[in-house]
């Protein structure tokens, strides 16, 4: 026995990656989890950039850390 009414599936927002706004995290939106195909591509960049410039250095100084992702409690 289906119902209808309030069984309707939340859609899931979460946080652009990219951007930091929101976006939908469900069908309908092909970019998910980012909120457009703009900040999508722009992450796959930085990515990519990063991975090479990363692999093409040896990493010997290790002076330069990444910056540690925020606590989330
Ligand atoms: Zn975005």
């Amino acid at each position: 026995m289906n119902r209808q009414g309030d069984a309707a599936p939340p859609r899931k927002r979460v946080t652009c990656p990219a951007c930091g706004g929101p976006a939908w995290f469900d069908a309908g939106n092909p970019w998910r989890p980012f909120c457009s195909e703009r900040c999508r591509n722009h992450d796959l960049g930085a990515w990519a950039s990063e991975t090479y410039r990363v692999a093409s250095e040896a990493p010997e100084a290790d002076d330069a850390q990444p910056p540690a992702p925020p606590a989330r409690h």
